[in-house]
């Protein structure tokens, strides 16, 4: 075992504190990472203050991770020492099932193992990123291209794929039209990714606060769904929205906004239930669909697509004695556009 710095939350309610977790020695296929940068997802805060069910605390969560090959076990063929690696939010499936043998690892199932919190394939609780070093086995570890820089390389593992897939499956491109509902963490990585895709790209931000931002992410049109207004002038507009908001919605504006055979698709989870009128899918033929995050082969498509066309995530670095703080301030929204902790200042 290998006992390592980290942070971790000791319940729902407390701070996160600095303490020491354990890794698993390196079985013949995994990979020891020495992790410089990990992102703070919106999903952490979720999972450690219990508003997604039961936790497993103490819990250092992070699912955004990126660092160095320090050693490699006896198997391993996919990285070597020295590599500049990432891990995202499934650390493992059960390589069996139907989708896993398909590539699909994050549809597995039997439920992909996740990053942190999750019951790993050895019993033991899996534990995330704000930390100085993981283990995990080497087919769950993306390739980070050198061109991409270290810090902003992390949130590309959980913000960038998950807003890439769905603009990927639904063929987000030229002459097609795609909306991004929120301009968060995932929202400012679907409007990059989107316009690199040459779609046109609108955003639908609550005010027109971070208009001149989202224009300089590639936006071509930006509109606050505050407004009554907007959702009369956009009915019937768009191939595709991306929604990146957790906060209930009222889906029959949204939906209406789809134009013949458009795409409502989720990757935003509002806790509960979102009624819709079948009617509202029985005009234009539209769809509504969810979407979560990629698979391996396709997150490693994701981080080749961002390092050719020079695009990476907007990062406020942090240190690890300012984690509390980011979080009050992530729930604020008043983040531009991820915070990503240093790791040094872990060790
Ligand atoms: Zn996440
Ligand atoms: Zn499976």
């Amino acid at each position: 075992m290998l006992t390592v710095n980290a942070i971790a939350a000791p319940s729902a309610t407390e701070p996160l504190v600095r303490t020491t977790i354990e890794r698993r020695d390196l079985g013949p296929r995994d990979v020891l990472i020495e992790i410089t940068y990990a992102g703070i997802c919106h999903s952490d805060i979720h999972t450690v203050r219990g508003d997604w069910g039961k936790v497993p605390y103490p819990l250092t969560v992070g699912h955004e991770i990126v660092g160095h090959v320090t050693e490699v076990g006896t198997e391993v063929t996919l990285h070597a020492v020295g590599d500049r690696v990432g891990v995202g939010c499934m650390v493992d499936s059960c390589r069996e099932c139907e989708n896993c043998l398909a590539g699909h690892q994050q549809y597995c199932e039997r439920g992909n193992t996740q990053t942190y919190a999750a019951v790993d394939r050895d019993g033991t609780v899996t534990q995330g990123g704000y930390s100085t070093h993981i283990v995990v086995v080497e087919d769950f570890v993306l390739r980070v291209p050198e061109s991409i820089p270290h810090e902003a390389a992390a949130p590309l593992l959980c913000a960038g794929i998950t807003t890439y897939s769905p603009l990927a499956h639904w063929k987000a491109g030229p002459g097609k039209k795609v909306a991004v509902v929120g301009l968060g963490g995932l929202g400012h990585m679907g409007v990059k990714i989107a316009a690199a895709m040459g779609a046109e790209v609108t955003v639908l931000s609550q005010t027109l606060s971070k208009k001149e931002e989202g224009l300089a992410f590639g936006a071509k049109h930006y509109y606050a769904t505050g407004d009554p207004a907007t959702f009369e002038t956009l009915k019937n507009s768009f191939d595709l929205v991306i929604n990146t908001v957790s906060a209930p919605i009222d889906m029959g504006a949204y939906l209406n906004l789809l134009r013949l055979d458009g795409t409502f698709v989720s990757v935003g989870a509002p806790p509960e239930p979102l009624p819709i009128q079948v009617f509202t899918l029985f005009g234009n033929r539209r769809s509504f669909a969810g979407s979560s995050i990629g698979s391996i082969a396709e997150t490693q498509e994701m981080l080749d697509f961002c390092a050719e066309r020079g695009i990476a995530p907007q990062v406020e670095v942090i240190g690890a004695d300012e984690v509390n703080d980011a979080y009050e301030r992530v729930l604020k929204s008043d983040v531009r556009f991820r915070f990503v902790i240093d790791i040094a200042s872990l060790r």
